[in-house]
């Protein structure tokens, strides 16, 4: 059934209890069927992204998916990116920083300001990355994510559903909250998919390539992130 009624607060509150019983695939199909065109899959390539592309596109070949382009993403995610439109033969919709606010920045602080405080950091993710999907969520009434929960202590509680309040309170899905990521691994190997080959050089967690590194064995998944911050 589509519904284009907006959703309160307390039925996505039943909602999100509900799915918890339920497997992703189930996850998935209600939020496609329940928002049709108006929902889109917002990825930045990891594996758990192309978990979600696969799912929705197993439902819904025209699923829309959604990327935003930093313009500091390694080679190896851009390559990503075409194999993936090569793979299901889709289109990725890619969206940009506003490039006025970007060379305010680089201009003002330089090219690689990012490193020189944990508040310059803060305001490149927020020209690069925040900004543009905000745009780019613009006009619909939900989204899809690959969030788990297991991959930081800032994601332990997502629900599998909810109103995305920083999101102009659209309705942002997580299908795949309690997976693991030998869950994520298994679907990709099982099915044969596309996967960004930086994880075959000890990436766990790949964003903008300044901003990345390799892990050491027992560190945690996400510490090749911002590692310099500590
Ligand atoms: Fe800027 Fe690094 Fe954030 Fe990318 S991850 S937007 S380069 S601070």
């Amino acid at each position: 059934m589509i519904s284009r009624q907006p959703l309160s607060q307390a039925h996505v509150a039943e909602l999100a209890q509900e799915f918890e019983g339920m497997d992703a695939e189930d996850v998935m199909g209600w939020a496609m069927d329940a928002f049709g065109s108006r929902i889109a899959i917002s990825t930045s390539f990891q594996a758990e992204g192309i978990v979600a592309i696969d799912l929705a596109h197993q439902i819904d070949p025209g699923v829309r998916v959604l990327t935003v382009d930093t313009g500091r993403l390694p080679q190896e995610t851009y390559d990503l990116i075409d194999r993936v439109r090569e793979h299901y033969g889709i289109s990725v919709e890619i969206h940009y920083p506003d490039q006025d606010h970007l060379s305010s920045m680089t201009t003002k602080y330089g090219t690689n300001s990012f490193y020189n405080s944990v508040l310059q950091r803060l305001r490149c993710c927020e020209i690069r990355k925040v900004d543009p999907l905000k745009i780019a969520l613009g006009g619909l009434d939900a989204w899809i994510t690959g969030l788990r929960r297991s991959q930081s202590e800032t994601r332990a509680n997502i629900p599998k559903v909810a109103i995305d309040l920083s999101k102009g309170d659209i309705v942002k899905v997580n299908p795949l909250a309690d997976w693991s990521s030998d869950d994520v691994w298994d679907y990709i190997r099982t099915r044969g998919l596309p996967y960004n080959f930086l994880y075959d050089q000890g990436y766990t967690s790949i964003g903008c390539a300044p901003c990345t590194r390799p892990i050491e064995s027992g560190e945690d998944p996400r510490a090749g992130r911002w590692w310099w911050e500590n």
